[in-house]
């Protein structure tokens, strides 16, 4: 069974005649372990779907699951609990904290939840998203891409099982984009989480093992192995 599933999930923004159709029954399922992009035009309901899934935001209908866990059947303590425990997020805009170090970035989640560093899982995000030499920068001493990293081993430092990325290189540049992605890839092949990641860059896309396509509201297609070219 999937990491994590949606089963005709509808969302609605508003009512009556202002009423937008974000999410038209969508149902997909998302393996563990993969790497999969969710594209599609502006507004066609990526970060809606991509907030469902992660239980940012409810469902109008359907149901989304993690394993054998139903978030829909979640109140809020328990939904932000486990986000918290086993989820992580990275934005477009990496959302680290300016007067905090890098190293103290990435063990926020662990402090928040009041949770105990793991020392070797630590090493391990850090080396294999090549940031040894960095943790004592501040993200204004750090380049785009080094801090998106950064926010890729803060995703990954509580050790979840599934990372949700809304437009990760949105911000950067496109060789740093092609980095932290490649970074990530490799991270996470090796650690074993499954990746949702919502992007309109076909480059990003070509990192995913598998590419959904959404318009309107509605999922039109999927491909496996992804190319910059195939999925334009
Ligand atoms: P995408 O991520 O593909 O650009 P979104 O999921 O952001 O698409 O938006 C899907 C549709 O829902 C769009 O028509 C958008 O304007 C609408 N929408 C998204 N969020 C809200 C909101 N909070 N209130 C009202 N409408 C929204
Ligand atoms: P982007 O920079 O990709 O547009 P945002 O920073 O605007 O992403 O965040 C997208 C959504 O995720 C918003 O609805 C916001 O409330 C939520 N969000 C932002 N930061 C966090 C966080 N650290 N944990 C959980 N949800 C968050």
């Amino acid at each position: 069974s999937p990491a994590v599933a949606a089963g005709e999930v509808t969302k609605v923004y508003g009512s009556g005649d202002a009423a937008v159709h974000a999410l038209r029954g969508v149902s997909v399922g998302f393996a563990h372990g993969a790497f999969t992009a969710i594209m599609g035009p502006s507004g066609s309901g990526k970060s809606t779907l991509m907030h469902c899934l992660a239980g940012l935001d409810t469902v109008d209908g359907g149901s989304v699951s993690l394993g054998q866990v139903e978030l829909t059947r979640l109140n809020d303590r328990q939904l932000t609990q486990l986000r918290r425990d086993r989820f992580g997020f990275i934005f477009q805009s990496f959302n680290l904290l300016p007067t905090l170090t890098a190293e103290q970035n990435i063990r926020l989640p662990l402090d928040l939840a009041g949770r105990r560093r793991d020392q070797l899982w630590m090493d391990k995000v850090v080396g294999a998203l090549g940031l040894r030499d960095r943790l004592s920068h501040r993200p204004s001493e750090l380049s785009g891409g080094q801090q998106q990293r950064v926010a890729c081993a803060r995703a990954l430092i509580h050790q979840p099982e599934v990372i949700f990325a809304d437009e990760p290189t949105g911000n950067l540049d496109s060789r740093s984009g092609g980095e932290v992605l490649g970074f990530l890839r490799s991270s996470v092949r090796e650690m074993g989480q499954t990746i949702v990641m919502v992007t309109h860059d076909p480059v990003a896309a070509s990192y995913a093992d598998r590419v959904v396509f959404l318009r309107d509201g509605r999922i039109t297609g999927e491909m496996y192995r992804p190319t910059p070219d195939s999925v334009l």
